[in-house]
């Protein structure tokens, strides 16, 4: 017979794969599959469309019907170039009441409590289903998320309710900010700058859009907040330019100028509505542009896309996780999560993990034994409650 792993034993497992973003995810799928396999588990992989190096895997234990909870959780890490680390950030060490290791808790200890939840599962009695959902790409804008939903939609009985594991300390959060990114690159046209009536300074015209950026953020602040946008702080959407590049010389008019430009948009209002309000500016100065030099212009690349996470009324993901833990406290985050492709994908949704986000992406990034121990606990508190 297979061994039955402690949670432990695969999150040590699952930390021994570098698996950064921009690497193979590949060495970790393998392994998850096989060891599900072995205790005669069916997983399903959906390969990245376009890199043979990245796959998702989803797989399912218990009856086959629709209503499973889904334990959503990404494989990939941030890098650890850079970062002084006092341990080997691909072992997991424990020292002080702490696991040390890259993903301990960014979110490799959720993926194996989920792990290792639905090999319990498996083995018990379970009436209502349970799924995992581990996804890659998390990391870089959550692309792996969508794909992921729409193939497992199509493979298993539709789960109802998302459980999405990033650190939360264990309580229920229920919302956050969706984000959207731009690279934004205008092309302007050299002239000396003694000239500069018959040039186009990529730069100058750049700042117009950056000061945009400054009345929308100013304009935004000053509005009274919805009932939802009243949770965050700030309570409104934040336009942002993170980083600049751009011209040659002092006495030359820029040719290029790039920068990047984000918003974090509170789930009541849309990214849609925020886009077309950007291009529509962007569209004005490119115009104003063209009057100058009609082969100037301004390409704009839309980088990343996170949906926010909606607070639902009555949702059934918070209900359950608030009867398993206890927390009643409302809650939301400022950081993205892949909840709200679940959510857009017909799932009720909550944010609920082991950890703390502050030592997300750290050097030395740490959960604790106690956190690791909560999530445990509540793990199997869910497996009680699937056994009806
Ligand atoms: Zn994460």
């Amino acid at each position: 017979m297979t061994e039955r792993l402690s949670p432990r034993a695969i999150l040590d497992k699952l930390v021994s794969f570098p698996t950064v973003s921009h690497d193979t995810n590949l060495p970790l799928i393998d392994w998850v599959e096989g060891y599900l396999s072995s205790h005669g588990i069916e997983s399903f992989r959906h390969p990245h469309e376009t890199d043979p190096a990245k796959a998702a895997l989803f797989a399912h234990a218990g009856p086959k019907v629709e209503g499973a909870v889904v334990l959503s959780g990404h494989t990939d890490v941030v890098p650890v170039e850079g970062q002084p680390w006092s341990t080997d950030p691909y072992e997991v060490v424990e020292k002080d009441g702490k696991l040390y290791g890259r993903g301990t808790c960014d979110m490799k200890g959720f993926d194996a409590l989920a792990i290792w939840a639905l090999v319990e599962g498996h083995y018990g009695d379970l009436k209502r289903p349970l799924q995992i959902a581990l996804s890659y790409d998390e990391e870089i804008g959550c692309t792996g998320a969508a794909p992921l939903i729409e193939s497992m939609d199509k493979v298993l009985p539709k789960g109802s309710a998302t459980i999405v594991g990033e650190p939360s300390m264990m309580g229920a959060v229920t919302g956050h900010k969706g984000g959207q990114g731009f690279d934004v690159h205008v092309r302007g046209f050299e002239v000396h700058s003694s000239l500069m009536h018959t040039g186009v300074n990529a730069i100058m015209y750049g700042a117009k859009l950056i000061e945009w950026a400054n009345e929308m953020n100013a304009e935004n602040q000053a509005k009274t907040p919805s009932d939802i946008a009243g949770t965050f702080e700030p309570p409104w959407t934040t336009v942002h330019v993170g980083m600049i590049e751009g011209g040659t010389a002092h006495n030359i008019t820029a040719l290029d100028c790039r920068f990047g430009l984000d918003f974090r948009i509170v789930p009541d209002e849309t990214r849609e509505a925020w886009s077309a309000r950007f291009k529509a500016k962007v569209a004005e100065v490119e115009a104003e542009m063209q009057a100058v030099v009609p082969e100037s212009h301004i390409a704009l690349n839309e980088q990343f896309y996170v949906p926010g996470l909606l607070p639902e009324d009555a949702g059934e993901a918070e209900a359950l996780v608030r009867r398993l833990t206890g927390d009643n406290a409302p809650r939301v985050v400022s950081y993205g999560t892949e909840g709200g492709h679940f959510q857009g994908g017909g799932y009720s949704t909550v944010i609920c993990g082991p950890g703390d986000i502050a030592q997300a992406h750290q050097p030395d990034e740490f959960l604790t034994v106690a956190q690791f121990e909560a999530g445990t606990q509540f793990m199997r508190d869910l497996l009680a409650e699937l056994a009806g």
